[in-house]
């Protein structure tokens, strides 16, 4: 047996944007926590959570139609409310470092940018203006608008409207205060800054696939020999689930990944781009997952501007867009089989929807292109891949194994592990995701951490929502500091 060169106290699998959170938070409310990250590329930010990878939407419920779904005639808030309570406290944390560290320009790694939706059908319009009047009268989405009129929506989004036939159904919400992040950036700028404390190691090329439950932690290999942590995080982003199965944690077991792929068409033509501010979303098609919901977007990627389209989604058996075409293959275990075949079959409308996304040529995604921006010429456009994301296939109690598109955070009985599954709301929540890891591993350990918590979060433990006061008096102040006013 190979000795023991690194005995630390927080391991972290993976340099994405939940990782280097994670150390954030946990190296605020303890400098001493010996943390060292490992990970497989040579360097971090590279997968899902580089820029072009993810769709930079500061995901708050804003402008994405399928936190508010509608049944039965009634118009269900809450995931729009929960996700946009998540974002409020990564402004906060963000707002934290910018204020602790006057070297961070915030505008390096976030910008306003509006965020709307849009719809052109009278189905869509009736749902669109239904849920504004719903959710306008909640304090955490105060400044929205609404409108029917095309000159309105021409004045603020010229593209959806140049050259469109029929303005007959057509209608918009906008919020302005809406956000695009690049969290490749961000987690550069957050890794960096924890490099400033000796206690903080990151180790890259290190590709981390087994490790080892022992007495009092985990184990594992690495170029430097073995390492002994008292806790572990699986950031590995889709290859979470391959670290789990070999580990083979109870609390994981039944579970699966079912991997869809991303892409974007780009223009980088300036003229156009000029015309176009924000990000406007809008109804996802039948069968769409819906993290898929396509959108037309600005994004500021290294001071640079591009327009986007998308994501087309797509099937893929890799589970990360460095993985390997037996990532999904090789998942599929005898624990697991049931679960996975029962969820193909109950899902043949996604199956059907990401075989024909899969392949559409440059014509057809043009087509879908111009039901948002009418004008859009095939010439102008290009395709590029975005990143992986990685749903997650569970056991349920009837027969069939489930299909989840949220993100789930899976614990050792010791709480000395934790895994993060799943991709959606993704790194727009990451403060909140990694929080509740420091709630669940950390906290009844030493209650002095509390009382740092609150600092760096302001709204800790309170729901903003039911504070209309509270929430305008911090919303001022961070964004003040992210500059985002
Ligand atoms: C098309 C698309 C659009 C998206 N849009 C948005 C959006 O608009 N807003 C939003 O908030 N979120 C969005 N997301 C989700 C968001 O990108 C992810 O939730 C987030 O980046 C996940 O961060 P992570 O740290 O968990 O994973 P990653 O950033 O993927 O990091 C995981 C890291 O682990 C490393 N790794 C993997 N296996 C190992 C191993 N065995 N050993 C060591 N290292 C390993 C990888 O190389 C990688 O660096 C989108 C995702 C996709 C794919």
């Amino acid at each position: 047996m190979q000795k023991i060169v690194n005995e630390i106290d927080v391991a972290l699998i993976g340099g994405g944007i939940m990782s280097a959170t994670l150390a954030t938070i946990l190296h605020e409310i303890d400098p001493k926590l010996k943390i060292h990250l490992f990970e497989k590329l040579p360097s971090f930010g590279e997968e899902s959570s580089a820029a072009l990878n993810n769709a930079g939407t500061g995901h708050a419920g804003n402008c994405e139609l399928n936190y508010t779904p509608e049944k039965n005639n009634k118009i269900n808030l809450n995931k729009a409310l929960s996700v946009c309570e998540m974002f409020e406290l990564s402004l906060q944390l963000w707002a934290y470092i910018v204020k602790n560290d006057k070297s961070i320009a915030p505008e390096t790694f976030i910008t306003k940018s509006s965020h709307a939706s849009f719809v052109w059908d009278k189905k869509h319009t009736e749902f669109l203006e239904k849920r504004f009047k719903l959710i306008s009268k909640q304090p955490l989405f105060k400044g929205m608008t609404f409108t029917k009129d095309a000159q309105t929506i021409k004045s603020l989004f010229p593209l959806l409207i140049k050259g469109r036939k029929n303005n007959e159904n057509i209608s918009l919400t906008n919020y302005e205060y809406g956000t695009d992040i690049n969290f490749g950036q961000l987690t550069s700028i957050l890794i960096k800054r924890l490099l400033k404390n000796p206690s903080f190691k990151i180790h890259t090329n290190e590709h981390v696939t087994k490790i080892k439950k022992m007495n009092n932690g985990y184990q594992f290999q690495t170029q430097l020999g073995q390492v002994h942590t008292k806790f572990i995080f699986l950031g590995a982003g889709g290859n979470s689930i391959k670290i789990l199965q070999n580990l083979k944690l109870p609390q994981a077991k039944g579970y699966g990944g079912f991997p869809i792929s991303g892409k974007w068409l780009v223009c980088d033509n300036q003229a156009i781009i000029k015309q176009h501010k924000g990000k406007v979303y809008s109804q996802a098609e039948t069968g769409a997952p819906p993290m898929s919901v396509p959108h037309l977007d600005i994004r500021n990627i290294n001071g640079k501007q591009s327009l986007l389209f998308g994501p087309f989604a797509g099937f893929t058996f890799k589970f990360l867009k460095s993985g390997s075409f037996l990532d999904f293959p090789s998942s599929i275990k005898l624990s697991n089989l049931k679960e996975i075949l029962t969820v193909g079959i109950k899902n043949l409308n996604l199956v059907s929807y990401l075989v024909k996304q899969a392949l559409q040529n440059h014509t057809n995604r043009m087509k879908h292109l111009r039901k948002f921006y009418p004008e859009a010429k095939s010439s102008d456009w290009e395709l590029i891949s975005a990143g992986q994301r990685v749903q997650i296939i569970k056991p349920s109690d009837g027969l069939f194994g489930k299909l989840e598109f949220g993100t789930e955070i899976i614990y050792d009985n010791n709480k000395t592990l934790a895994a993060l599954l799943g991709a959606s709301p993704g790194a727009s929540v990451s403060a909140a995701s990694m929080l509740e890891i420091v709630e669940k591993c950390f906290l009844n350990k030493n209650q002095e951490y509390r009382k740092k918590l609150r600092v760096i979060f302001p709204s800790y433990g309170i729901k903003l929502n039911e504070n209309p006061s509270k929430l305008q008096t911090l919303r001022r102040s961070y964004r003040k500091i992210l500059k985002l006013l």
